[in-house]
């Protein structure tokens, strides 16, 4: 792939978001990575949706965590993009947005709990809260704070099983193989987070989809002896 490739998806996925209602003003950005130039290309910081174009979208080096060759600033989320590609190495894309059910969750410091198996076909498990940062996380490179503790939250976990996290007090990020497939699931997320809600409306005791279920729909879409949609 031609770096202007990289750029061309990576706008692609970002207007993605906007057409998708899931950001208003300049809120949320993907990226994707080129793991063998060792770049990522992510949205420019501050530039209205409007007004973006697929040269505007920013490479930062792997290795230093800087811009390359942009007159634009990066993504102010850039840090965190940077720790999720370097720690979770099947990665290709990820997305972050202020997605309102999402966050509503992150807000209440609540993990979405599979209820049924919408989630169950994309997602295994809840979908889980990080705990809040500390101050000196947040005084000492918030950003960065924030892509470890995501990694810390996955401790024990298949980040290609749950593509998603919620970020305590702040909201979602998601990832995939590459862009396009972080936006999918960053829609996909918000959804979820809309029907649990109304599930817990409805009987604020609903019990979790029962395991073998969300095995069924998870593992038939999933791992080594999947064959939905084949
Ligand atoms: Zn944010």
């Amino acid at each position: 792939m031609t770096i202007k490739e990289l750029k061309e998806l990576v706008y692609e996925a970002n207007m993605e978001l906007e057409r998708r209602n899931l950001i208003v003003y300049t809120w949320g950005n993907v990226s994707q990575i080129d793991r063998e130039r060792g770049i990522f290309a992510i949205k420019p910081s501050g530039v209205p949706y409007a007004q973006l174009t697929p040269d505007m979208m920013v490479l930062v080096d792997m290795a230093t965590g800087e811009r390359v060759d942009s007159a634009c600033k990066p993504s102010s989320d850039t840090p965190t993009h940077l720790e999720l590609y370097r720690a979770f190495e099947e990665v290709g894309g990820v997305t972050h947005t202020h997605s309102p059910a999402a966050t509503s969750w992150a807000q209440a410091c609540k993990s979405v709990p599979c209820f049924g198996t919408t989630h169950a076909d994309y997602f295994r498990g809840e979908v889980p809260v990080t705990r809040m940062l500390t101050r000196d996380e947040v005084d000492g490179g918030y950003e960065n704070a924030t892509g470890r503790v995501i990694i810390e939250t996955f401790e024990g976990r298949n980040p290609m099983y749950t593509p998603a996290v919620l970020c305590a007090g702040h909201g979602p990020f998601t990832w995939g193989k590459d862009a396009a497939d972080s936006v999918h699931n960053a829609v996909v997320l918000e959804e979820l987070s809309k029907m649990a809600m109304w599930t817990l409306s409805i009987n604020p005791n609903a019990e979790k989809l029962p395991q073998h279920v969300a095995d069924k729909h998870f593992l038939r879409k999933h791992g080594p002896n999947a064959y939905y949609g084949q």
